[in-house]
């Protein structure tokens, strides 16, 4: 694709969020973008030019279609970068970045703490199916890292605040300690959101967001960004994972996210605030063994966060209850504004517990082990989000 420059790069990204991507339709006028739903364009006259897996031609969905463009523009924007890939997933952004930058005998640098999707592509899929050395580092521990980048790595991926733990990693530290060993930094911005950490300003060569999550807001479409200025790595993820693996977004879920965008910053700005609020009462709560947030000073990644965030610590809090998982499943059935049900970032607050017997709980810090939540912060008023927590506590005895 054709970069179009950034007309709104100067403004503020609550500006850019509301205006980049956006123009008249050329034939009606209309003020909004439409949604090509299209799965096929009329082809130019003379073939001999054309090439069937490149994304320059709007030619057939799975090489690119206009929604897709469209919110592209929007994403690069929100991250100050040169190019973005959205596709149909978030999952499907990070698999299309590692499918595309490792070969067998590689090695990639992974978390200990991560989504579960990237456990699973480092811990059993990428490793035993493709050769790919896999090794799963606390990224917390810098000296750790320094040791595991020995030379052969290709990539070291991070999560900063990680999902489900909201443990914190310093981005330009990793991407020095990369970088000297030849190395590529990603880092997937999820839980901060563009509106709270840039990583490609503190040195991340790859961006991913789910823009499942907070860009959309609404908890309606499901989409994955890359984010990058490296342009000729970016055409070759078109190249190998969009256009000959399938990964595409469809235009309908990229019409809605686009639309979802334009209130991301303020919608952000608010969860920031609530979650703040609410993560410091949870502290003072009894019966809470623990709250996990970076912006609590007592986390121990407070001072990193601060020193790599802006704005605010997102929307996610993690914490533990002093029970058992069956009387945790009861307090989040308990509640009455907040819901019982994975993801996070949309408008509504969720809740999700993550029991003791899942197989990935010893690789969390030990208080973690548990009666461990983790809460999504939703645009709720904040005090009605805190009574439902208070009355679903009493409620089974805590
Ligand atoms: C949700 C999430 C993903 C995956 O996004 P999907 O759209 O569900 O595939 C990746 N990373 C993090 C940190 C997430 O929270």
């Amino acid at each position: 694709m054709a970069k179009k420059a950034n007309k709104f790069a100067e403004y503020d990204i609550s500006t850019q969020a509301i205006h980049t991507g956006t123009d008249y339709d050329a034939e009606t006028g209309a003020i909004r973008r439409p949604l090509h739903m299209a799965n096929s364009y009329k082809l130019p006259d003379d073939l001999s030019q054309v090439n069937y897996s490149s994304t320059n031609l709007l030619m057939y969905a799975r090489n690119g279609n206009p929604n897709q463009h469209w919110l592209e523009e929007k994403i690069a924007a929100l991250h100050r970068a040169d190019d973005a890939i959205v596709l149909g997933s978030g999952v499907a952004a990070l698999h299309a970045l590692f499918w595309t930058l490792l070969k067998t005998g590689d090695r990639v640098v992974y978390p200990r703490v991560s989504y579960m999707a990237v456990y699973r592509m480092f811990n059993e899929l990428f490793n035993r199916k493709f050769g790919v050395e896999t090794v799963m580092v606390d990224m917390t521990d810098l000296e750790a890292v320094r040791r595991a980048i020995t030379p052969g790595t290709r990539l070291v991926h991070i999560e900063t605040p990680d999902n489900p733990t909201n443990g914190v990693t310093d981005i330009a530290a990793i991407a020095k300690l990369a970088h000297e060993n030849g190395a590529l930094l990603s880092v997937d911005n999820t839980f901060a959101s563009p509106l709270n950490q840039l990583p490609l300003e503190l040195g991340a060569d790859f961006v991913i967001e789910a823009i499942t999550k907070y860009i959309n807001g609404h908890g309606d479409a499901q989409g994955g960004a890359i984010i990058s200025n490296d342009l000729a790595t970016m055409d070759r993820i078109r190249y190998e994972a969009q256009v000959n693996v399938g990964s595409v977004i469809s235009p309908f879920n990229a019409w809605q996210i686009f639309r979802g965008s334009v209130t991301f910053p303020l919608r952000m700005d608010r969860i920031n605030k609530s979650a703040q609020r609410i993560a410091e009462w949870l502290e003072g709560r009894k019966n809470v063994t623990f709250v996990s947030y970076p912006g609590l000073t007592s986390n121990p990644g407070h001072e990193t966060a601060k020193k790599q965030m802006r704005n605010g610590f997102g929307g996610v809090i993690s914490f533990g209850l002093n029970t058992d998982d069956k009387t945790v499943e009861r307090f989040c059935a308990a509640l009455k504004v907040v819901t019982f049900a994975v993801s996070l970032g949309h408008d509504e607050s969720l809740i999700f517990p993550q029991p003791s017997y899942d197989e990935r709980i010893l690789l969390y810090p030990s208080k973690f082990r548990n009666g461990f939540i983790r809460f999504s912060v939703g645009l709720e008023e904040p005090a009605d989000i805190i009574a439902d927590l208070d009355q679903a506590l009493r409620s089974v005895g805590l």
